[in-house]
């Protein structure tokens, strides 16, 4: 892919914010466990947040390519602080498509600057990927919305300033078209939160959200009563094709410390890199990593060209995790009895890239997309 003068200006500083601020650290703030704010507002500073939103709201405009190289960039240097940006494009795009101005107002620019992490609550107890079927009731009450259920796996969970909630205003027979979605600030009374003990990507607090007669104003819901799914739930294709160049940059820096050391380690004389058998499974690794990663832009540019990318990003969505955790393996590998100590990076990053063959809906899902968008309800009568 040939760059623009404005996206080798804007990979540039995302680059060099990665290797020299994120990559040295990437293990000690998996130790330290909490999402470090004070990063998050210096990449607000450097605007690499929701560099895709407007202007006005402290975004730059920017396209969906140029988006996905800020997401790859940050993420070479750490996966999970990369979640950031990717969450604030997603969400910030939804709450200005949807919501109504004063929450835009108050909200998008917060999110820009780093002084305001939103999150996402779609799953539920009894499951994530039949995600439209879900119990959580938002009854109406005058000039509220009353809302009461368990969100459960949700990112940021102890961490988020506000969510984006997903409930039934409709019958449970209404199945997708019963659904609401609301914009619920974490401050508001009746909200509990808790964190779960994961295996990876620990700095981010997945958890479970738990709303107990939480009242929130009716100018808070986004979009229509009633259309929260068909109407909100909108724009994964995008952060599904960002999530795979995460898995990608993640991929790519446990190759490029996997080369260096094929060079330098010495075994029977000569340099390991010397045995095809450590350089073609690398090699292997560079080419698989290097056909999602133009799949991932390929797909992101269609986006921006306003034309269907749906099965592109869900084959990236898959894909994308599953072959860097794969890859990242090999390059453990290579490393030999180094690679097994937790001195090195390489274990981390397979635990973190994992949670991805999870989140933002499994690869069995992902693979039911691809098929009905080949051959339609033939394929998936239920999604
Ligand atoms: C790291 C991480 C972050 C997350 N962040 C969020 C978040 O911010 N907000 C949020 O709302 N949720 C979040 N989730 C939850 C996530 O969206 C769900 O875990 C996911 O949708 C799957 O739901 P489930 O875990 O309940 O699995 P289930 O739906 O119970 O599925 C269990 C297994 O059955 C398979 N399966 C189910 N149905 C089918 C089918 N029709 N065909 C083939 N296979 C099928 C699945 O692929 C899976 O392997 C996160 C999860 C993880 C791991």
């Amino acid at each position: 892919m040939v760059l623009t003068d404005d996206q080798r200006a804007l990979q540039e500083t995302a680059r060099r914010f990665a290797r020299e601020r994120l990559l040295p650290a990437y293990q000690k703030r998996e130790q330290a466990g909490v999402l470090d704010r004070e990063l998050v507002v210096e990449m607000g500073r450097l605007g690499l947040l929701g560099i895709d939103l407007p202007e006005q709201y402290g975004g730059m405009g920017v396209d969906g390519v140029t988006t996905g190289i800020i997401a790859e960039e940050l993420a070479y240097g750490d996966f999970n602080v990369s979640a950031v940006p990717v969450g604030c494009s997603l969400l910030g795009a939804i709450i200005m498509k949807n919501a109504r101005p004063e929450i835009i107002e108050q909200w998008v620019p917060r999110m820009t600057s780093g002084h305001a992490v939103v999150g996402i609550c779609v799953t539920e107890p009894r499951g994530g990927s039949d995600a439209a079927n879900l119990q959580m009731r938002a009854r109406r009450d005058g000039e509220h919305y009353v809302i009461n259920g368990e969100k459960t796996s949700i990112t940021f969970a102890d961490s988020a300033d506000a969510f984006l909630v997903f409930a039934r205003t409709g019958k449970p027979e209404e199945g997708a078209r019963g659904v609401t979605a609301l914009f619920v600030p974490a401050d508001t009374p009746g909200i509990q939160r808790n964190r779960f003990d994961d295996v990876g990507s620990r700095i981010i607090g997945r958890g479970s959200v738990f709303f107990d007669d939480v009242r929130v104003p009716v100018n808070h819901r986004l979009g229509d009563e009633g259309k929260g799914f068909t109407q909100v739930m909108v724009g994964f294709d995008y952060s599904r094709a960002l999530i795979a160049l995460q898995c990608v940059a993640c991929a790519q820096a446990s190759l490029d410390e996997a080369w260096a050391y094929a060079k330098e380690r010495e075994a029977f004389g000569r340099p390991i890199g010397q045995f095809q058998g450590v350089s073609f499974p690398l090699v292997e690794g560079e080419s698989q990593i290097a056909a999602i990663r133009q799949l991932s832009y390929h797909a992101l540019a269609l986006r921006d060209a306003g034309l269907p990318h749906t099965a592109e990003a869900a084959m990236v969505k898959w894909m994308g995790p599953k072959t860097a955790f794969d890859v990242i393996h090999q390059c453990l590998l290579t490393f030999g009895h180094y690679g097994w100590s937790k001195d090195l990076p390489h274990q981390q990053r397979m635990r973190d890239v994992m949670g991805l063959e999870i989140g933002d809906g499994t690869a069995g899902v992902m693979k039911l997309i691809v098929a009905r968008e080949r051959i339609g309800r033939a394929a998936v009568q239920y999604l």
